[in-house]
């Protein structure tokens, strides 16, 4: 018999020893003992479009996918992913070789920091970050940074002051997401020209989590940064599936970079899933032709529902950040006379029947989070209704 670790050993390893069961999981346990509105979550409560539902079906009949696809991803996706990015953005990658679909947004991010970092290299992220940066960060052995986003005038902005002084001779990557999740902010041509060109000056890799792409509001525009001067060689794009049709259980994401940085995200990747969502591949293959009118309609649908829930938040007292970009309206709960979040989440269900998620946990500085708490609004008109009619009655 071998013995079990000693009794003073944490079986947990040392780098995740932080990181216990995500927020998502409480406060979900939470919406389904209490019977509230769930708007914690992001992920949309309709499917995305019939045809593509139908294109998966019909390559799981046909036999596309149902065994191992190969490990870059099917050659429909990948062409089809090339020609989105050219399409849209002017950006020109080669299928073969500067293409790779993986297991979602979530496992590009690892594989890219996997792939990428040596132990003690120190990554350079903005804060609040999306939960699987830290952890990500921490499993490939290294150091986060983060630089916060603050409040001003009414949205989260970035400091490039700050910026420029958290990058140090030991930085060798930053990890960027824009639109961002939690805040809705959507970086700006300036702000992204000057992250460029502190790149080059810096010589920095940079990960770039554009999930949203699809989603800004206002008529602002989502730039990818691989298509400033000098970036293309040192950035690596990631994008999904999930979020732009709506199909978040699917799991296709995918990455476009130069070979060198694609070859170092692939031989991670290789390790981690190999491969996934086979018939799915051909599915959002067919999801990425659609044509411009499925992406005007699904962005005004949902500045729509961001409409319908910042107005009804800020009648309920929240102050409101309103969003650019993205599913998610992060609020201010001072105006409530409230100023811890995590605890007023955990109240919320039993006080107004809905549940949201503290912003604080995707903090390092949980003090600058504290107030903020994030609703999403991908859901239903009827349930954002409802969730906003139960919310008013906290401004009693
Ligand atoms: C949802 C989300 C992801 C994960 O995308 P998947 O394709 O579902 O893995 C990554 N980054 C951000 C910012 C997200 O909101």
């Amino acid at each position: 018999m071998t013995s079990m670790s000693s009794s003073t050993r944490p079986l947990l390893n040392r780098r995740l020893a932080e990181f216990g069961t995500t927020i998502f999981a409480e406060m979900s346990a939470l919406a389904v003992t209490t019977g509230a509105i769930n708007l914690g979550q992001g992920f949309p409560d309709t499917d995305g479009p019939e045809e593509v539902r139908e294109a998966a079906v019909r390559a799981l009949r046909d036999g596309r996918g149902n065994q191992y696809p190969p490990g870059p991803g099917v050659p429909e996706l990948r062409a089809a992913v090339a020609e989105h990015q050219f399409r849209r953005y002017g950006l020109s990658y080669d299928p073969d070789t500067e293409v790779l679909v993986t297991a979602g947004a979530t496992e590009a991010i690892a594989a890219a920091l996997l792939g990428l970092l040596e132990p003690g290299d120190e990554v350079v992220a903005l804060e609040p970050y999306y939960d699987s940066y830290a952890a990500c960060i921490a499993m490939a052995g290294g150091t986060r940074v983060p630089v916060t986003l603050r409040p001003h005038e009414g949205a989260f902005r970035l400091d490039l002051d700050e910026l420029r002084d958290a990058v140090t001779d030991r930085t060798r990557l930053l990890l960027l997401n824009t639109p961002h999740n939690p805040t809705g902010t959507v970086l700006s041509r300036e702000e992204l020209a000057a992250i460029a060109e502190l790149a080059v000056e810096r010589d920095l890799l940079v990960v770039t989590d554009e999930v949203y792409e699809h989603l800004v509001f206002d008529g602002a525009e989502h730039i990818p940064l691989a298509t400033f001067p000098g970036m293309r060689e040192r950035t690596v794009s990631i994008s999904s599936a999930g979020k732009t049709f709506s199909f978040t259980g699917w799991k296709v994401g995918w990455v476009t970079a130069a070979p060198a940085l694609l070859t170092a995200v692939r031989t991670a990747k290789q390790y981690l899933t190999y491969v996934a969502s086979g018939p799915f591949q051909y599915a959002v293959a067919e999801a990425l032709a659609l044509p411009e009118s499925y992406f005007t309609a699904y962005r005004a649908d949902m500045e729509a529902k961001r409409d319908l829930l910042a107005a009804g938040l800020a009648e309920a007292g929240f102050g409101v950040h309103r969003p650019t970009g993205t599913y998610f309206v992060t609020t201010d709960i001072r105006p409530l006379g409230e100023r811890d979040g995590i605890a007023f989440c955990r109240s919320l269900p039993e006080r107004a029947g809905v549940v949201a998620v503290p912003n604080a946990v995707f903090y390092d500085h949980r003090e600058a989070g504290a107030p903020f708490v994030r609703f999403a609004f991908c859901k239903r008109t009827p349930v954002l209704e409802e969730a906003v009619r139960r919310l008013k009655t906290l401004a009693g």
